[in-house]
């Protein structure tokens, strides 16, 4: 008999911890997993999914603009968020309930609880109950961080976005990230008024600046008011509405304020100090490549860990640890050419290397490849938006750096793209690759000048 209950006990049952759940169990370890919540985590209940579904019920509105040019007369279509958020919801329980039969085919232990750790071998449950296990995977992820600031508890966060009772017909969001920006573009497509508001000089922090330039012009073409270099003062009742006061001296009057001002690991009442467990300043559990904590029993993966928070990457550290520790196949999760989109409208997909990371790392010896033109489907609907894509390029290797796109589909694009610099091809690769026609990833083989700065004068 063994001294535990389980082989392996997770707290969290989102991305991360329902891979290394199934994962575990399939390779024969014994599995219970806790969730205080939904099974799915925040990717399947509050995130990922719903934001994509909603992305996709704004994006009509420029459908139907632009359909005009093409004959069609769509004049009297209208919106009705009530169905929106009824079938979205109807969508994320069925994926729940797949992913609980997905656990449960499995046999691993669902507890719908809250856990914490006692010590670096017990997990006691809300109910009160107390668990044993030899091994024990935090993955309990982020939750959104709340500026400080006067009346900051009138705001939403991303959490509620998805369920407010009726489309605010005007909203302010506080955030340059990409939560910000593809709530901007779903409310903006669905008809509201949106302002966003960005401490930053330029919104999409951390992204190629031909991105974010490019995107807040097109944003601000298609409706969105972005003031930049502008922080969120107060939040302040005015009568049925909002009111939010900026640096700028604006005061903004609005139904809601959405805060998407960033998001901190889920460490809080976790019981780590107990279990021995290290945390970093910004509240993240601190592990090594292996994914394991300083205690040698307890292992950490996915947005709780504050490394890259996305789900294709929770899910691969969960799948590694799983493997490595129950399978005997050890592997770490490599973090190089991670693609990402930004499901704003237009949209961003990005991978590798900005310009500016380029020149950093590699000074002049970078060559860039740049084009922006008009996608043929606007030429007919009159759509007054360009897009934009761009590769950069290790001189001395010719090695794609970086790929990033500006416009539609362009998160799929760069997904292709990603495997090609996963391979290690070369700018020649690309060329020699023949072109699909008529199409606007075609652009990404056809770039044959290289970008010249314009001189300073
Ligand atoms: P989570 O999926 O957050 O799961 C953690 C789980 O642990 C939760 O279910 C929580 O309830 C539970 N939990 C916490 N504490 C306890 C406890 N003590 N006991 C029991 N249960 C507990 N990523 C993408 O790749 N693409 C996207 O398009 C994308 N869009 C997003 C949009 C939004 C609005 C948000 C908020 C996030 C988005 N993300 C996206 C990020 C993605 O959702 C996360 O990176 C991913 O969910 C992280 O997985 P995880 O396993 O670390 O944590």
């Amino acid at each position: 008999m063994s001294a535990f209950d389980y082989d392996l006990f997770v707290i969290g049952a989102g991305s991360g911890g329902v891979r290394a759940a199934r994962i575990a169990a399939n390779h024969g370890a014994r599995v219970a997993v806790a969730e205080e919540y939904r099974v799915g985590g925040t990717c399947v209940i509050r995130g990922c999914v719903p934001k994509k579904l909603m992305v996709y019920a704004g994006r009509f509105h420029g459908d139907f603009e632009d359909a005009a040019g093409f004959g069609w007369d769509v004049r009297s279509a209208s919106f009705d968020w009530s169905t929106l958020i009824a079938n979205k919801d109807k969508e994320i329980d069925r994926l729940e309930k797949a992913y609980r039969a997905n656990l449960e085919r499995s046999k691993v232990t669902i507890l719908p609880e809250r856990a914490t750790l006692l010590d670096a071998h017990t997990v006691k449950l809300a109910s009160g109950k107390t668990i044993r296990a030899d091994r024990i995977l935090i993955a309990t992820g982020a939750w959104p961080h709340l500026p400080d600031m006067t009346g900051a508890e009138l705001g939403i966060t991303s959490n509620e976005a998805f369920h407010l009772k009726t489309l605010p017909g005007a909203i302010a969001i506080v955030g340059g990230g990409f939560i910000a920006l593809e709530f901007a573009g779903i409310f903006n497509g669905l008809g509201s008024k949106v302002t966003v508001a960005y401490r930053g000089e330029q919104i999409l922090r951390g992204f190629d600046d031909d991105l974010r330039n490019d995107l807040a012009d097109a944003m601000r073409r298609r409706g969105v008011d972005i003031h930049t270099m502008c922080a969120p003062v107060a939040i302040e009742k005015a009568g049925d509405k909002l009111a939010l006061t900026l640096t700028n001296g604006e005061r903004v009057i609005v139904d809601h304020v959405m805060l998407a001002t960033g998001r901190t690991p889920n460490t809080a009442n976790l019981g780590l100090d107990k279990a021995g467990v290290k945390i970093g300043a910004n509240g993240e559990i601190i592990v090594d490549a292996a994914s394991r904590t300083n205690v040698a029993n307890i292992y950490a993966v996915g947005d709780v860990t504050d490394r890259v928070a996305l789900t294709p990457v929770a899910i691969r550290e969960g799948h590694a640890f799983a493997d490595s520790v129950f399978g005997g196949k050890p592997w770490t999760v490599g973090y190089d050419n991670i693609p990402m989109a930004v499901f704003s409208e237009p949209e961003v997909g990005s991978v590798g290397m900005s310009e500016a990371d380029a020149r950093r790392m590699y000074g002049d010896a970078v060559d860039i490849y740049k084009a922006r033109f008009r996608p043929m489907k606007y030429t007919l609907s009159g759509r007054d938006e360009r897009m934009m894509m761009k590769l950069v390029v290790d001189q001395k290797t010719q090695k794609l750096l970086g790929c990033h796109v500006l416009g539609p589909d362009a998160g799929e694009i760069v997904q292709m793209a990603a495997i090609a610099m996963q391979m290690g091809a070369t700018k020649a690769d690309f060329d020699r690759t023949m072109a699909l026609h008529p199409s606007a990833a075609e652009e990404l083989v056809t770039m044959r000048d290289k970008w010249v700065p314009p001189k300073a004068v």
